[in-house]
């Protein structure tokens, strides 16, 4: 059992910093963390409000924190990768997901007992698919440097000859998808409290010219943080990505 170098509690959570290779409890104690002792690698960092919630709702549901900081994914060795396995649910099914080429499953930090979403990319199918693994290696570096209360963390990557393993904080009640199917009807301070959350995650990546490509609701999955879900985005793609992309395209005619 570690304990977090920031706050001194004992590990609950584990999230690297991949500046000095620090483990902290929560994705706060690591932002902390970094605005105290690596703030020279910030990039951007500020408040994005833009509305005022209701009576109902507390203010600091609203208040999020942005950060954009300049470090690469921490990547786990194969032993601190081996300290996680794969999770079957009851239905003994293990995937909590699959993309176009990935596959999500809910993984445990043994030593922990922490639930992690970790993405599978197979690098065979990678390859054959869009030519390069490179994109998905710039989209890592991307999403590795959002600090955002409304972005799921990006924890840590492993990769072997096979595969790539991206390690994800995970969101314990499944995306907005299921819960309309579910609900039919979502009540009205609900929907107001994940419009400004998604709202607010979009303002912070417009603000630093980054876009998501992929806003649906699959893709925004629901947490549960004091009884008040909180809404994460997944991050797809950027800007200059994509200009990029453009440009090698004009420049091949
Ligand atoms: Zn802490
Ligand atoms: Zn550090």
């Amino acid at each position: 059992m570690s304990i977090c170098q920031f706050c001194n509690l004992k590990i609950k959570l584990l999230f690297y910093c991949s500046l000095c290779r620090n483990q902290f409890c929560s994705t706060n104690c690591l932002i902390k963390h970094i605005t105290s002792k690596h703030s020279n690698k910030i990039i951007t960092g500020k408040n994005y409000t833009i509305l005022n919630p209701n009576d109902n709702l507390t203010k600091s549901s609203f208040n999020t924190q942005g950060y954009i900081i300049n470090m690469k994914p921490y990547k786990l060795t194969k032993e601190e990768f081996n300290s996680f396995e794969i999770l079957k649910n009851k239905n003994n099914e293990n995937q909590l997901g699959s993309g176009a080429f990935s596959k999500v499953y809910l993984g445990k930090h043994i030593p922990t007992e922490e639930l992690y979403a970790i993405k599978k990319l197979s690098k065979k199918e990678l390859k054959t698919k869009i030519d390069s693994i490179e994109i998905i290696n710039r989209e890592i570096d991307l999403h590795s440097k959002l600090y955002h209360k409304n972005i799921i963390h990006l924890v840590a990557t492993y990769e072997n000859e096979e595969n790539i393993f991206i390690i994800l904080e995970y969101s314990n009640k499944g995306d907005l998808y299921k819960l309309i199917r579910k609900k039919k009807i979502i009540d009205e301070k609900t929907c107001f409290n994940y419009f400004i959350q998604i709202v607010n995650s979009i303002l912070f990546l417009h603000e630093n010219n980054l876009i998501h490509r992929d806003i649906k609701p699959e893709n925004i999955l629901l947490n549960n943080n004091n009884e008040v879900n909180y809404v994460i985005l997944v991050v797809v793609s950027k800007v200059q990505l994509v200009i990029e992309q453009l440009f090698v395209e004009l420049m091949n005619i």
